[in-house]
């Protein structure tokens, strides 16, 4: 039979179980083994058949079963002290609090944190890979440290998708629909009880409307978007039911909903709760780029602002990071799709389609006029922007210098703040048990274990590697069970999947979304080599293999079809296996069983990659690509490095790569794994273990990306936000004023005459020499910029680098707006060295020398 309407009927705790409700509903269970514990005790057997969710082991008890709890005294006051905890957790002033109280400047008081998708837990399925997790990572960290984040998302009803194989070994993608009312969310209402609702103008006059789901965790509040409303028609109601679903205008629309949308819902948050508005906005990559266009129309209804004042303010106080150097990766919409969603009847208030254009436009060499950019339009809404790696803001700068011609690419305002992992969330239980019974002090706390991991005795060390790699060998055998049963396979014949893997074995894992450049099929280069590898009879090695391909990406089908078929050889099955469906659940036992952990994208393409470091964290050692993060902390002893074949066709570069990465696996890291002492260790092995975990350990904490992000990023932008703000916008109104008087003079700015005093025939070290700038201004008056003399190593075709900046001062003017500058030059270094003299726009409010993309040379 089939219902024809559904209604949710919720548990009703006894009064003394109250605090229950609370702890399932705020997802710091998934990261709280207490708090696990405490509903697993509850009926371990419920506990297994409702995947450890909290909310549905309550759904699943009985009025008769809670009458029992509620009168077993001992269970009612681990309740109440589980309870008590939580409060504490949710209230204590942890680190930011105590950084305000010591700091003599202001701390802002919410940082509103944008991204499309955000994975928190197996339960709430609403990310595709990396990014997701990270946003949920940083969530997390935020909330361990006491950042006032608030986190802005959609929410879609069948999330990304499931993956499952037919027999031939090709994706079959499932939706199952997420029911709201059965997950740890809660519709934000109105006084009177009816559901809030945000609304949108559209094309064609017509109107989006949403609601507002909040997610807790722990205590950053999420607030999710959801069209799924009675007063949307049927294609609206749709708009948020996949994500990254559709292409064209389900994509736009569905950022419009995150981004305008977000900020209304923001809006709403407040004045429901009273919350304070944030003082930064964070966009986590491109998609969510409309809301600076939001709050640039607020702000010219509200305060009276102009286009460009309220340009200004909103970049004072916009934070954006930039994911990917994959150009498939950042959405570009077309210039006429964006005018009829901004245009006419759908224009935002203050916000001329005109200008919008410009944002995003893509007007540097090399650019596609008929293209709107979002990650361009992210550049040019927030005044700091960075990457996620050192490598990958390098890259970064490279990628969008043209956005800033007439500076050299260090110069490219784009810096880097390096992704980290949320380790409450990826250690294993069995790991911080271990380091519990020999370290004193909170491991679970910010700083980790990770400092005092030689108080561990390594022969303890291998034996919960062995467990762990255990517990890995029976999941996947579960999985692989099940995954063969839906390819067709009859019980009777799995009786193999007894001996596929063994956890005595060197296990190698692999996983990661299926994109073209991280090549989850170059292992295959040389089919032969492999199995050869993995089928050593004294030497074995075995290989965890997994990862989903977008459902719209037949070549990344083809290469999971390729892996499966190698998988499904029976001379090989038991040592390589390819599971279905990654994802945080399955990744949760995969990094802890792995001894190492391979990841070989085509260099520079990785913009960070943070698998690696769950791993790490597990005790795996990684063997990577020198890409993303790998390129940064790989030390030589925690793991290694698979070299790159550059300026070689890419064919020939995977071969040569290919061939490197076997060369590794033959030669250094399956004898050293299998290189073991009297008492069975492998004592070089179990030392890069230590090594990797003492000093990669708190590297790769997500804690400390979240404080690199407050103190380089948020509490920076919150400043920068107050002083363009306060006095009704006067900073704002001043800075937009300049701008526009010194572009307008720009063109007049030139360097005439250069004169430099006391240098000697033979310069030495230590001298100095006085240097006078003759500079035309135009209309411009001295205190609208800054000469800057550069001192540096000079190539052969005089290019600087190492470049030393000082400042020369205005020390005299003339007629028709010619000005001198004077200053120092300390002759502070020795060789071939060069210098020159630049004109810069000067504002206080100016961020960096290259933000306005405004320069002026000698030449
Ligand atoms: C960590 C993680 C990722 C991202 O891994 P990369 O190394 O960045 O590719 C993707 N999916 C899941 C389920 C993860 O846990």
């Amino acid at each position: 039979m089939k219902a024809i309407r559904r209604l949710h009927v919720r548990t009703v705790l006894p009064e003394t179980l109250a605090p229950l409700h609370q702890l399932a509903l705020n997802l710091r269970w998934s990261w709280h083994p207490p708090t696990l514990d405490l509903f697993e005790s509850i009926d371990p057997q419920k506990w297994q058949l409702c995947r450890r969710e909290p909310l549905t082991m309550l759904s699943l008890l009985s009025p008769a079963e809670l009458e029992r709890l509620a009168g077993d005294a001992e269970f009612v006051q681990r309740v109440q002290e589980a309870g008590a905890g939580l409060d504490r957790y949710l209230t204590q002033d942890r680190w930011y609090q105590r950084a305000a109280q010591d700091s003599t400047e202001a701390f802002g008081s919410a940082y509103a944190y944008f991204s499309p998708e955000f994975g928190l837990t197996a339960a709430l399925p609403q990310y595709s890979g990396g990014l997701g997790i990270l946003a949920g990572d940083h969530l997390k960290s935020a909330s361990d440290l006491g950042v006032p984040i608030v986190g802005i998302g959609l929410f879609y009803k069948s999330g990304y998708f499931r993956q499952r194989l037919n027999a031939e070994g090709w994706q079959q993608e499932s939706y199952p629909v997420l029911d709201p009312d059965d997950l740890p969310l809660a519709l934000l209402r109105e006084p009177d009880g009816t559901p809030s609702v945000i609304s949108l103008a559209m094309p064609g006059g017509s109107r989006l409307d949403a609601y507002v789901w909040r997610a807790q965790v722990g205590r950053v509040p999420l607030l999710l978007l959801d069209s799924d409303v009675e007063t949307n028609d049927a294609s609206k109601r749709d708009l948020t039911d996949r994500l990254y679903g559709g292409g064209g205008d389900q994509r736009l629309q569905q950022e419009m909903l995150l981004g305008i949308g977000g900020v209304r819902a923001l809006r709403l948050w407040s004045r429901l709760t009273g919350a304070p508005e944030p003082d930064v906005y964070h966009m986590n990559e491109g998609h969510a780029g409309f809301q600076g266009l939001e709050r640039i129309s607020e702000l010219t209804q509200s305060a009276g602002l102009s286009f460009d004042e309220a340009l200004r303010t909103v970049r004072a106080s916009t934070v954006f990071t930039t994911h990917t150097p994959v150009p498939a990766g950042i959405d570009r919409f077309g210039v006429n799709q964006m005018a009829q969603h901004f245009g006419g009847s759908a224009q935002l208030p203050g916000v001329a389609l005109s200008r919008l254009l410009q944002l995003g436009a893509e007007n540097y060499e090399g650019g596609d006029a008929n293209v709107f950019n979002m990650a361009v339009m992210g550049l040019r809404l927030g005044q700091r922007a960075n990457g996620v790696s050192q490598l990958h803001g390098e890259v970064s700068r490279g990628m969008f210098k043209g956005l800033w011609p007439g500076f050299d690419q260090a110069e490219v305002p784009i810096g880097s703040i390096t992704n980290g992992v949320h380790a409450g969330t990826w250690v294993d239980r069995k790991v911080f048990d271990l380091a519990s019974e020999f370290i004193n002090g909170d491991v679970l706390g910010s700083g980790g274990p990770w400092g005092h991991v030689d108080e561990v005795p390594t022969d303890r060390i291998w034996a919960t590697k062995r467990e762990l790699r255990e517990q890995l060998v029976a999941e996947t055998r579960d999985r692989l069970r099940k995954s063969m049963r839906a390819r067709g396979s009859t019980s009777a014949e799995l009786g193999w999947i007894e001996d596929v893997l063994d956890p005595d074995i060197l296990t190698i894992g692999f996983a990661r979304r299926v994109p073209t450049y991280k090549r989850l099929t170059l292992m295959l280069r040389d089919p032969e080599r492999l199995a050869k590898i993995l089928l050593d009879e004294e030497r074995p090695v075995q290989l965890v293999i997994a990862g989903k391909a977008h459902p719209a990406d037949d070549t990344g089908k083809r290469l999971i079809q390729e892996m499966v078929r190698f998988t499904d050889d029976p001379k090989l099955r038991h040592r390589i296996v390819f599971l279905p469906n990654y994802d945080i659940a399955m990744a949760q036992r995969l990094y802890p069983g792995c001894d190492v952990w391979l990841n070989n994208p085509l260099r520079p393409f990785e913009a960070c990659g943070t698998s690696g470091m769950k791993a790490a964290l597990n005790g795996a050692l990684n063997l990577s690509i020198l890409d993303g993060w790998w390129d940064e902390w790989f030390d030589g002893e925690n793991g290694w490095a698979i070299p790159t074949a550059d300026g070689v066709d890419d064919d020939r570069r995977d071969e040569l790569e290919a061939s490197a990465l076997y060369d590794l696996l033959e030669n250094n890291v399956v004898p050293t794994f299998y290189d073991t002492d009297e008492a069975g260790l492998p004592t070089r092995w179990l030392e890069m273990i230590t090594h990797t975990l003492g000093t990669l350990g708190p590297k790769v904490m997500a804690d400390r990306m979240v404080q690199d992000y407050t103190q380089n990023l948020y509490l920076p932008a919150a400043r920068a936000g107050w002083a363009v703000s306060e006095n009704d916008h006067a900073g704002a109104r001043d800075l937009a004023a300049s701008v526009e008087r010194i572009r307008a003079g720009w063109p007049s700015v030139r360097v005439e005459h250069l004169d430099a005093e006391g240098v000697s025939d033979t310069p030495q070290v230590g001298e100095s020499v006085r240097v006078h700038a003759y500079v035309a201004l135009g209309d411009l008056a001295p205190q609208d910029v800054t000469v800057q003399v550069a001192f540096g190593r000079a190539s052969e075709t005089d290019e600087l680098t190492d470049v030393e900046l000082s400042v020369l001062q205005h020390v005299d003017s003339y007629d028709g707006g010619k000005h001198r500058f004077d200053g120092e030059l300390e002759l502070s270094r020795t060789g071939s060295l060069g210098w020159t003299v630049r004109v810069l726009p000067a504002h206080p409010l100016l961020a960096s020398d290259a933000e306005l993309g405004l320069v002026t040379n000698p030449f």
